[in-house]
């Protein structure tokens, strides 16, 4: 079987994925959603004209002199965050303010506390307040509108609804938002040997992490786990889970079982089927990848091998979960960056090498690589994971990668450096 390059792979799988449908979703249900259109705000922000500092709303004709020489006024109000009055000030009267309170319409300037003989916010409402410090002209006020208008574009179609994306939304008078569904995915691990984590293990078996590793990795990229299952590797069982799960499903993400082993039950169940190629793609770990359709579900069968699947994830599955929540095509393939191998290591030859890595910053603020296992590079060493915060990818012609030397990597869209 000739090998498929990865980014042809790639092409085929993103040509056959569409965005879900879009809906009106309250704003906490959105988070990790993609916005379905430009989003304006509704709002002046701020809407009210309001004070920069806790201190004394005044008129600045009244204590223009303040420079030269102290300036006492009447205190005739007080007005905390959130206050509906609105005070009429007259010639040389001051209202006490805190941050964040509307400006009385009679007041133009706040004199902050610490230019006052009351430089304290708490306490009782005093009878006067003398301002010490010459002030400017309409100081410390923040103006209605000022950081945005009614109608200014508030965040962009295909934005995910992160934290910041969340609060700009509620700031500019929405709560609900226009989004792509989130994409329910079935995740389905194969495997007559495997036992639940923490299971006691019998010769022969092993605790299952795929099913976790790729809930997770599903959640990360704002997917719903429609259902996690494991399943030997009877051709029939699988048969009755992918009945069970397909359902629901929009996308089916099955691990193992996926080369030609003499039990290998994905091969077997899908031999015959139009919908679903298997591919020996140009990649190590990975090379082994199923894809197709199963129903109205777009599948995807990885290698069983906890790191290929990691690897094949990022590089597959990910790119077109996010095509599927309204990300546009040309911006859903990692970026790698280049960075300096702390240590040499050894690459597979063909193939292109996707080395789970340990990326830093190093002094002068370049980026580091080193491979995320200690042991060595193989794919099996699921343990080590836990230290990878991204991949470095090697090129097939690469023979093998030396200390200094410069490799490309991609750093985990969740990964601390
Ligand atoms: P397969 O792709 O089924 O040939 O599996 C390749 C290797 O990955 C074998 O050593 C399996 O035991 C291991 N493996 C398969 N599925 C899992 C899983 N869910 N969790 C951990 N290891 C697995
Ligand atoms: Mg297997």
């Amino acid at each position: 079987m000739t090998l498929m390059p990865v980014a042809r792979h790639r092409e085929k799988v993103l040509g056959s994925v569409q965005p879900l449908p879009a809906g009106t979703v309250p704003l906490a249900a959105a988070h990790g959603l993609r916005l379905a259109a430009d989003v304006r705000s509704r709002l002046s922000v701020p809407p009210w004209d309001n004070s920069a500092m806790d201190g004394y709303a005044v008129r600045y004709e009244d204590i223009a002199a303040a420079g030269q020489e102290p300036v006492t006024l009447d205190v005739v109000a007080d007005l905390p965050a959130g206050s509906a009055l609105d005070p009429p000030l007259q010639p040389g009267q001051a209202a006490r303010i805190m941050t964040g309170a509307v400006l009385p319409s009679s007041a133009d300037t706040v004199v902050q506390l610490e230019h006052t003989d009351r430089n304290e916010p708490h306490g009782e409402l005093p009878g006067t307040v003398t301002v010490l410090k010459e002030q400017q002209p309409g100081g410390h006020v923040r103006y209605a509108g000022e950081d945005l208008q009614p109608g200014d574009l508030v965040a962009t179609g295909g934005a995910v609804a992160d934290a910041t994306v969340l609060a700009a939304l509620a700031a500019t008078g929405h709560d609900a938002v226009w989004v792509h569904r989130r994409a329910r995915v079935a995740v389905i691990a194969t495997g007559s040997e495997l036992q639940p984590p923490g299971a006691e293990l019998a010769r022969g078996q092993i605790p299952d992490s795929n099913s976790l590793l790729l809930s997770a990795l599903v959640r990360q990229a704002g997917g719903e786990v429609s259902a996690a299952v494991t399943v030997g590797d009877d051709p029939d069982d699988l048969r009755r889970r992918l009945a069970e799960v397909t359902p629901e499903a929009d996308m089916i993400v099955l691990t193992g079982g996926v080369s030609a082993g003499a039990y290998d039950p994905l091969t077997r169940v899908f031999a015959d089927s139009a919908d679903v190629s298997f591919s020996s793609v140009s990649m190590q770990p990975g090379k082994p990848q199923a894809f197709g359709r199963h129903r109205q579900a777009v599948l995807f069968g990885l290698p069983g091998n906890p790191v290929s699947a990691w690897v094949s994830f990022h590089v597959f599955v990910r790119p077109a979960l996010i095509v599927m929540h309204g990300a546009d095509p040309s911006t859903v393939v990692p970026n790698p960056v280049p960075a300096r191998a702390v240590r040499g290591w050894r690459t597979p030859p063909v193939r292109d090498q996707y080395l789970p890595a340990r990326i830093g910053i190093d002094a002068d603020g370049q980026y580091t690589v080193e491979p995320a296992a200690t042991k060595g590079s193989k794919s099996h060493l699921v343990a080590s994971l836990g230290r990878a915060n991204g991949y470095a990818i090697v090129p097939g012609d690469v023979d093998q990668v030396a200390g200094g030397d410069v490799v490309h990597v991609v750093i985990d869209e969740q990964g601390a450096l």
